[in-house]
């Protein structure tokens, strides 16, 4: 098979650069256009006045080694930190271990409420909730409504805008697997036997000493050393096909003629810029695919309130705030002398009352919240900074398998030579590493791989080992994958939005 005259790549984030990287290596030179004016994407180091900080907090973490092995070639060793994780949960004041361990957290919890707990599952033993199909029964008739307040309801309900109860329970299912809390009690309090080679991936990871944002800024340094381009502030609207595929991609008054395109925009997107457009069966499931979407409101503090933790799960239902990074604790190079930054994350909706705050009024509302939390106290921020995400967090709704299936049949029949890519681009929970390995196995299906790989079945799915061991680990972390994104009933993200607008 002879090599493509032309391939455009959509977006400069984790897929897209490496497809062009990977392209590049092979004597093809992409051309990539991003929208935006940084690259990385939702794995971006935002840089504001000299301080550099992520969307969230990226671990380098996997366990496909083609990944590993591309991480280090982009970025020099030295460039690459391995840092100790930590990250508590922060709870009426105290903080909790996490994953929990039952010493720490009776401990905090107090004998009086320790006990309230125990008698709170005794109940459920023995009168378990009726309805366990949903997230809160489901957890509530394993560790008893106390301790399902405390350690599960709260942040879940942040994460995803909606009730415990309209969660569908399978999510948790699978994360806590057949725990209760006399086994997650009983696992907390044994010796560890075998867990040497896990304890490590757990407990340590890798970061860019200048986060994230740093391995896409050098991919995009190697991808022009090898000839290609990467143009930003270049959103593509439209997408030209005839017959028997796409033939060229335009942004603004530019036209750039494609053999092949590798998309990570949002798929739904992708498809409206279609033209000659798709079928009205194909954009109405565009059109139905949800997101959820994220903001950070970053503080520059005093080290004193530093922290060693990498990040900490706020609880406290009072305060909107759902984690708190310490971007200290991540990397001593995004911070400076005497001082460190904070990142409070803030899970919402495009629209909704937190997304249309002012910027003054994100970082007033950060600061009120972290003196509420006791964790900043004192008129002491220096300075603030406020990131919105859109499309952090593609939802998974009843509808959304449906929706991508028929997205994808008319992808493959009408435009085969469009390869959707990573995350947004695949509405997949993909981490960096499935998104960087769907563009690696679109480059090799580029450059002629026979057999083709089939880029759908990259396992999300997949267990990170941490899972198997860690009995307590209620949320949806993104050192995980595709099992932590629940099921959230479109009846109640509709709420949600109504809400919001
Ligand atoms: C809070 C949070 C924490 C996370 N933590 C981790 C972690 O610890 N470890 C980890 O590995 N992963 C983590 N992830 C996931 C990680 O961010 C994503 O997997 C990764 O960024 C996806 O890469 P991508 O290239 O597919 O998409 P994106 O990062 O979304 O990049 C897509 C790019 O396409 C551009 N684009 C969109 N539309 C257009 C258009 N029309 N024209 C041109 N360009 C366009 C966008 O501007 C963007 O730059 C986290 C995600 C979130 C939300």
């Amino acid at each position: 098979m002879s090599k493509p005259d032309s391939v455009v790549v959509i977006g400069a984030g984790p897929a897209g650069l490496t497809a062009a990287y990977e392209l590049g290596k092979a004597g093809v030179p992409a051309t990539v256009l991003e929208a935006s004016d940084t690259v990385g994407g939702i794995s971006q180091t935002v840089e504001r006045d000299g301080w550099r900080f992520d969307i969230g907090g990226h671990r380098f973490f996997t366990k496909v080694p083609e990944v590993e092995a591309l991480w280090h070639e982009i970025l020099p060793d030295e460039e690459f930190l391995l840092r100790p994780r930590m990250s508590r949960i922060y709870y009426r004041g105290k903080l909790f271990d996490y994953p929990l361990k039952a010493s720490n957290a009776l401990g905090n919890l107090g004998v009086l409420e320790a006990i309230k707990c125990v008698l709170s599952y005794v109940m459920v033993r023995i009168r378990p909730p009726k309805d366990q199909s949903n997230f809160e029964g489901w957890v509530a008739a394993r560790f008893g409504w106390r301790l399902y307040r405390i350690f599960f309801k709260t942040y879940t309900e942040k994460v995803w805008g909606v009730p415990a109860t309209e969660i569908q329970a399978d999510s948790a299912a699978q994360r806590i697997k057949n725990l209760s809390l006399f086994s997650a009690v009983l696992n907390a309090l044994l010796p560890k036997r075998n867990q040497k080679d896990i304890a490590s991936l757990i407990e340590e990871f890798q970061y860019p000493k200048l986060g994230p944002g740093l391995m896409w800024e050098r991919c995009r340094d190697h991808v022009e050393g090898l000839g290609g381009e990467v143009l930003m502030q270049t959103p593509v609207e439209r997408i030209e096909r005839s017959e028997g595929g796409a033939v060229a991609v335009r942004a603004g008054a530019q036209r750039f003629a494609a053999d092949h395109v590798v998309s990570s925009m949002p798929i739904g997107q992708l498809v409206r810029a279609m033209d000659p457009p798709a079928p009205a069966e194909v954009l109405a499931a565009a059109d139905d695919l949800r997101y959820r979407d994220f903001l950070t409101v970053a503080l520059v503090v005093p080290e004193s309130f530093s922290f060693p933790d990498n990040w900490i799960y706020i609880h406290s239902p009072g305060v909107r705030v759902g984690r708190i990074q310490n971007f200290g604790s991540w990397s001593p190079y995004l911070v400076k002398d005497g001082r460190t930054c904070l990142g409070l994350e803030y899970f919402v909706n495009e629209g909704d009352e937190l997304w249309t705050m002012s910027d003054d009024e994100l970082v007033a509302l950060g600061q009120k919240e972290l003196a509420e939390l006791n964790l900043v106290t004192g008129d002491v921020v220096e300075q603030g900074f406020v990131v919105r995400m859109p499309k952090a967090y593609p939802v998974y709704d009843e509808h959304y398998k449906r929706n991508v299936d028929v997205i994808r049949g008319w992808l493959a029949e009408a435009v085969p030579n469009v390869h959707p890519v990573g995350r947004n681009g695949m509405h997949r929970y993909n981490n960096q590493d499935h998104s960087m390995f769907t563009a690696m196995l679109t480059a090799k299906n580029i450059l002629g791989a026979s057999p083709a790989h089939d880029i759908w079945s990259v396992n999300v799915e997949e267990d990170y080992h941490e899972e198997q061991q860690t009995p307590l680990k209620p949320y949806p972390s993104d050192s995980r994958t595709g099992r932590d994104a629940p099921i959230i009933p479109r009846s109640a993200s509709q709420r949600s939005d109504e809400r919001a607008a």
